[in-house]
């Protein structure tokens, strides 16, 4: 063989070689880098999925906290009978719930005449005191006064179409929600909001205005039961009843500050004939003048009670007898100038009254008004329209 031709083939050979060792690497390169590559994927796709996966976890451990807080503030909120208290629970509950730029709780004075923001989160505080819809004025009653008014959600769409403007520019919620409770309206629940609600905020609003108007009847029926628990039907001024109780916690406050404490009862003179001579009606009509003349007449610490009949029953804190039984006088002699003229005629009242006191007479409330009742018998006997201070000598007759 030709060297030359021998020389050609060896090296033919050996390329041919290299390029199918190359190819042979090449080729096992790629596979490598291919399951790198798709481990490298499965690895990232691995994290996403552990990053949503916690991600999911943070959202569910969020809506059963909220659940939680959801859940807690509405016991406390119909647990509650202070209407200061339900308006701070409303808006802490939807601070936490609810993603909101301002939150205010409007609650209704007794007449229902106008709305005042009780509670609120994001407002300014210096709008507060402006912050006043009037219900029975279209042009100061805003989104929330309307909302309140018709017992509606009222939205700012809603109230645009009315063709009703915000009579304060400051604060132009988005959402009205009205608090009542069947007839009975107590207030307005306002959100200023970047974005509109979704269905489960909706429902959420809706629930909580439920349950505030449900707290705010109970506040409501607990105030009317208690009034009437502690007021004389016919003339509004307490009962005895409750007169009591304050007598007891008073003279424990006299025990504690070393103070006198009196007590009288006071009884018209006559005042069977006066029902006689005028009528039933006419004698109701006089008790109730009296309870308010007695209320001016003492003053803002003493508490004036009926006691029963055309009794009533007067307890003068940090007065000695003496000085209870001047004040009494000048009842006596304030009455004798009060004109109870039935028609033409000019009617003249006068009652009796006993006094006894703190620590002097008695150390208790029963004794205490045991012994003003036995002064008063006694100013009866001594011929009416008198005041009797209690006496040692008057318990032994
Ligand atoms: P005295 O000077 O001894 O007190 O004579 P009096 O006529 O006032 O007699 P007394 O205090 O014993 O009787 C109270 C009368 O008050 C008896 C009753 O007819 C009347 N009375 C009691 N409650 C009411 C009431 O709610 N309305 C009216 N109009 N009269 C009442
Ligand atoms: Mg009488």
């Amino acid at each position: 063989m030709d060297i030359g031709l021998f020389v050609q083939l060896i090296v033919a050979v050996f390329s041919l070689g290299i390029v199918i060792i190359l190819i042979v690497v090449l080729s096992k390169t790629k596979k490598k880098t291919s399951v790198l590559n798709s481990v490298e994927i499965l690895a990232d796709e691995l994290d996403r999925h552990k990053k949503e996966n916690l991600l999911l976890r943070e959202e569910l451990r969020r809506i059963g906290s909220v659940d939680n807080l959801f859940f807690a503030s509405m016991i406390r909120l119909t647990s509650n009978l202070k209407p200061q208290k339900i308006a701070n629970e409303i808006t802490d509950l939807l601070v936490n719930c609810l993603d909101s730029k301002g939150t205010a709780v409007f609650l209704a004075d007794q007449r229902n005449k106008r709305l005042t923001v009780v509670s609120h989160h994001g407002l300014n505080d210096n709008w507060l005191p402006k912050l006043v819809y009037e219900l029975d004025n279209k042009n100061r009653m805003g989104k929330v006064g309307v909302s309140f008014n018709e017992k509606h959600t009222i939205t700012k769409h809603e109230f645009a179409i009315l063709g009703l403007t915000e009579p304060f520019p400051v604060f132009e919620p988005d959402i009205c929600y009205p608090i009542f409770f069947e007839k009975k309206r107590f207030g307005v629940i306002a959100i200023i909001r970047k974005k509109d609600l979704d269905e489960r905020e909706k429902n959420l609003l809706g629930v909580v205005a439920s349950i505030a108007g449900v707290a705010l009847n109970n506040t409501r029926s607990f105030a009317d039961i208690t009034f009437t628990a502690h007021t004389d039907p016919l003339t509004k001024i307490y009962n005895i009843g409750y007169f009591k109780e304050l007598l007891i916690n008073e003279l424990e406050r006299s025990k504690r500050f070393q103070h006198h404490l009196s007590v009288a009862i006071i009884d018209l003179d006559k005042f069977k004939e006066y029902n006689d001579t005028y009528g039933h009606q006419a004698g109701d009509h006089l008790l109730i003048q009296l309870a308010r003349i007695f209320e001016k007449h003492f003053s803002e610490t003493d508490t004036v009670a009926r006691y029963g009949g055309d009794e009533f029953i007067v307890m003068c804190p940090e007065i000695k007898k003496q000085e209870a039984a001047r004040i009494l006088g000048n009842l006596l002699h304030d009455l004798e100038m009060y004109d109870f003229a039935r028609g033409k005629e000019k009617v003249q009242v006068t009652f009796s009254a006993g006094v006894s006191s703190y620590p002097d007479d008695a150390t208790s409330a029963v004794e205490l008004i045991r012994l003003a009742d036995a002064a008063l018998y006694d100013a009866k006997g001594a011929g009416r329209n008198t005041v009797k201070q209690h006496h040692p000598r008057i318990e032994k007759i």
